[in-house]
């Protein structure tokens, strides 16, 4: 048995063997110690091996899904190794002492789940793979629950922020690529092959060429093989659900790197889950399948003005009018999850449930569309989705007829064909109820004939029917003449069985077979009608999310007074009485108004230095702006009394290094890698944050950072920009950059306590406050009033030598200094140029390079 075992260990490589026992899934050696880990259950060991006790744990077959979900939670695959023969086969095939085969059926990752209880119902599980092909890199995602698909492809550069989008929990990647994403599977490279990819893709939706989806480009279709490869490995030859690929074009959407995503808190909070992030503040949709949807459009929020203007007008449309809403909300709220139910069928794990919910998801898409046809008034994008929520009311009819009301999950026992649908299995059913009468009708015979009023007629899955009864009164029955065949003998029972019990016995079970086969074929049926117009009903399952989606931001809209957006094609932002969405329901929950603050960035004021005191609500002002962007273009109403959101084509969000000690990193150095990433990528049309940039580092080296990045923001990226910082140096920027200007968040001193107004004003802060912040944190008195005798020597101090921005009157202009810089750098090169080597002796090359190295210091 180790032998096969080991076999079977070497196949599922670094995943966990599921190895399959009688009633239990066995796992030994190292994986038994990291199961019983994880799973907290007992490790125990079994015979030997090289020596040593074998560790061996296990789990129940019938309950292996709650383990199963707990170890890929963990991080880990599992291979499972079936049984793939009877004993009775085994014994068959190489004698008595035979070893039942055993092949490994599954893999189950994190990447490639479909079951319910797996999955969760509002966040999609995505896929994907990469691989680079001529220094682009092609990426390949799906959702194999609901088997959407998409290929884009981008610079390696920016692959980080393509995976940061797709939120995947599980990556594979070819050799090579491995540095991207250090979690990543790696795959054989020859799997990741553009032909292959176009063939396979070709094959799988019946088309003779991909055209018709899109024009996809070599690393796209490398990706999409290496994609299609994995599952091919993971499902043993049996693919998922997969529909037609969809192209993500570059540039259609908002481009938002990984410290922007984890900045602003989009889809998970800074403590890791969902609670305290914007997702959570706003998602009112009644459906997984839109909840999911809505956490795809907050990660790629649009760029295509007429997009968003589309999805805008559908969330006005049911924001205006809330019997309509509450009408469309009700019926999505009984529509199941049809998108996984089809994911499941397709992949060959649909139960009857399944198909009871594409029954009742499909009926609900109709009423939807029969509601909102009846409505003259449609928006464009509730005009473009109307066809796709009906057109299923042949298979809905069928359904309807050939399954009970609430079929089961488990089709072993049948029972889920309604009656009237196969006047055959009425029969065989009707034949084995006859039976069950009779055999209730035995009993009372029975009774009659012995005298025993005690006696019953019972079942159970050893013995089938049979009779019992009491030790006391068995000895009539054990007559040799009596009619009845002793069974079993039990501590106050005895058990007997009769000829025409046995009779009914049989019928029962020969018409049960019948009927389970009857009902399994239809089954099979059923199944192979859903997956016959599997696109159809994907588009249908879309096509409600995207209305959940739109009725979700209406109403979120309406409960917290939100406006609709006006986006334009220009470089502005103009909010009037802005919130933070999560900030605010925070202050709520604790009976507190937040402040509403306005903020204005044109071409010619587009950069705001933001002052004030620590906890002043800077970093609150910043991140509300570009949430607001950030909903706006994902079609959603914003948290503003108004707003004009001119479109961002990239939005970064950096935070000083301070406030991110968790991240083991060297906080410093990723403060300067990220605002590098900025001042590189930042065009015109893009919106920045950067909040306290510098500060973790010293004083004079942040306050030189603050100063010169602002600078550089200004001249060189021209975005628009909020800036948060509590330096007041650099209030002196005002003076030489045109469009920056200077605000503050107003805090005031009363009765020597620090009252913090959240409110935003024009001009620089006056003073940091910093002490008496400090009293409001409740640092003691003593602590206190010593800083205070600190600070005045150092204010003295720093008159004296005119502060710590003192000399920076001086400072050249930014471009002047740029220019003067590459001058110097031009003028060596030129001294370079005109030298000829060959021609000098050693000692006037020695001193050449003395002169060089004196021109070079200025
Ligand atoms: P800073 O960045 O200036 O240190 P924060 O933006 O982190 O300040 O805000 C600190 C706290 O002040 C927040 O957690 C919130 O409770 C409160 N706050 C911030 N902005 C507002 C506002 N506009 N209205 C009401 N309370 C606010």
């Amino acid at each position: 048995m180790m032998a096969q075992y080991l076999a079977l260990k070497a196949q599922a490589g670094d995943c966990l063997l599921f190895y399959r026992m009688g009633d239990f899934f066995e796992l030994f050696f190292e994986d038994a110690k990291i199961a019983a880990r994880v799973l907290d259950i007992a490790l125990t060991s079994r015979g030997e091996h090289d020596g040593a006790p074998i560790p061996m744990c296990g789990v129940p077959v019938h309950s292996a899904e709650s383990y199963l979900a707990r170890l890929i939670r963990a991080g880990n695959r599992v291979a499972i190794a079936e049984q793939v023969e009877s004993p009775e086969e085994a014994r068959k095939r190489a004698g008595s002492k035979a070893l039942v085969a055993r092949d490994i059926v599954r893999f189950v990752t994190a990447g490639t789940l479909t079951e319910e209880a797996l999955l969760e119902p509002r966040r999609a599980n995505v896929l994907a793979a990469l691989c680079e092909v001529r220094g682009m890199v092609g990426i390949a995602a799906c959702d194999i629950s609901t088997g959407r698909m998409e290929l884009e492809e981008c610079p390696a550069d920016f692959a980080g922020a393509a995976l940061a989008r797709l939120g995947a929990s599980e990556v594979v990647m070819a050799d090579g690529l491995a540095e991207l994403w250090p979690e990543a599977i790696v795959r054989p490279a020859p799997g990741f092959d553009s032909n292959r990819g176009d063939a396979r893709l070709r094959e799988l939706h019946g088309v003779a060429t991909l055209d018709g989806f899109g024009m996809f480009s070599r690393a796209m279709l490398a990706a999409a093989g290496g994609l299609i490869d994995y599952l091919d490995h993971v499902g043993r030859g049996r693919l998922p659900l997969l529909l037609p690929p969809v192209l993500r074009a570059s540039g259609s959407h908002m481009a938002m790197d990984e410290a922007t995503r984890s900045s602003l808190e989009i889809l998970v909070s800074s403590g890791g889950g969902r609670k305290g992030s914007l997702v959570e503040a706003i998602d009112r949709c009644v459906t997984g399948a839109g909840a999911r949807l809505l956490a795809d459009d907050l990660s790629a929020p649009l760029t295509d003005i007429g997009a968003i203007r589309q999805r805008l007008e559908l969330v006005s449309w049911l924001h205006d009018d809330p019997l309509l809403r509450g009408d469309v909300r009700a019926i999505l709220r009984a529509a199941p999850d049809i998108g996984r139910a089809l994911g499941r069928v397709v992949a060959g794990r649909g139960s009857p449930r399944d198909l009871g919910q594409l029954r009742d998801g499909l009926s609900e898409a109709a009423r939807l569309r029969d509601l909102l046809f009846a409505r003259s008034d449609r928006p464009a994008l509730a005009e473009a989705l109307l066809p796709a929520l009906g057109g299923h009311g042949a298979l809905t009819d069928l359904y309807a007829r050939a399954l009970v009301p609430a079929p089961p999950t488990e089709r072993a026992q049948g029972g889920f064909i309604a009656e009237g649908y196969d006047a055959g299995l009425d029969e065989l059913r009707r034949a084995s109820g006859n039976s069950r009468r009779a055999i209730a009708a035995l009993e009372a015979k029975y009774r009659d004939e012995t005298g025993i009023p005690a006696l019953k007629i019972r079942h159970n899955g050893v013995l089938g029917y049979f009779i019992e009864v009491p030790a006391g009164r068995a000895d009539k029955l054990m007559q040799p003449d009596s009619g009845f065949t002793h069974r079993q003998t039990m501590a106050g029972a005895v058990r007997f069985n009769a000829l025409a019990l046995h009779e009914e016995a049989s019928r029962i079970a020969e018409s049960g077979g019948h009927s389970l086969a009857a009902e399994e074929a239809h089954f099979e049926d059923l199944i192979a009608r859903a997956v016959a117009v599997r696109e159809a009903i994907a588009a249908t399952a879309a096509a409600l999310a995207r209305i959940d989606v739109a009725a979700s931001q209406a109403e979120r809209a309406a409960e917290g007074g939100w406006s609709l957006p006006r986006v334009v094609d220009e470089p502005l932002l103009d909010v009037i009485g802005g919130r933070h969405p999560v900030v605010e329901a925070a202050l709520a929950g604790k009976g507190e108004r937040f402040v509403a603050n306005d903020c204005a960035l044109v071409p010619d004021n587009r950069l705001w230095l933001v002052g004030g005191p620590n906890m002043g609500g800077k970093s609150t002002f910043l991140r509300q702006n570009a949430l607001i962007v950030l909903l706006a273009q994902a079609g959603g109403f914003v948290p503003a009394q108004s707003a004009t959101v001119g479109l961002v084509d990239r939005l970064f969000s950096r935070v000083g290094a301070a406030d991110n000690l968790a991240r083991g990193r060297s906080t410093f150095m990723v403060e300067m890698v990220e605002t590098a990433a900025i001042l590189a990528q930042a065009s015109e049309r893009s919106f920045v944050i950067l909040d306290e940039v510098g500060r973790g580092t010293s004083t004079y080296d942040g306050l030189a950072l603050a100063w010169a990045v602002a600078e550089a923001v200004h001249e060189v990226n021209r975005c628009r920009c909020l800036f948060a910082t509590h330096y007041h140096e650099l209030a002196r920027l005002a003076e030489s950059c045109a469009a920056l200007s200077l605000h503050h968040v107003r805090a005031r001193e009363w009765k020597g306590d620090l009252v913090l107004l959240h409110e935003l004003a024009e001009g620089p802060a006056d003073k940091s406050y910093g002490l008496a912040v400090a009293r409001l944190a409740g640092v003691p008195q003593p602590v206190i009033r010593r800083a205070k005798a600190v600070l005045d020597k150092l204010e003295k101090g720093r008159a004296a030598t005119g502060g710590l921005a003192a000399g920076l009157d001086d400072l050249p202009l930014f471009a002047a200094a740029i220019e003067a810089a590459e001058e110097k750098v031009d003028a060596l090169r030129e001294r370079l140029n005109g030298l000829d080597i060959d021609a000098l002796s050693p000692r006037e090359a020695l001193d050449l390079l003395y002169q060089l190295k004196a021109q070079a210091n200025g």
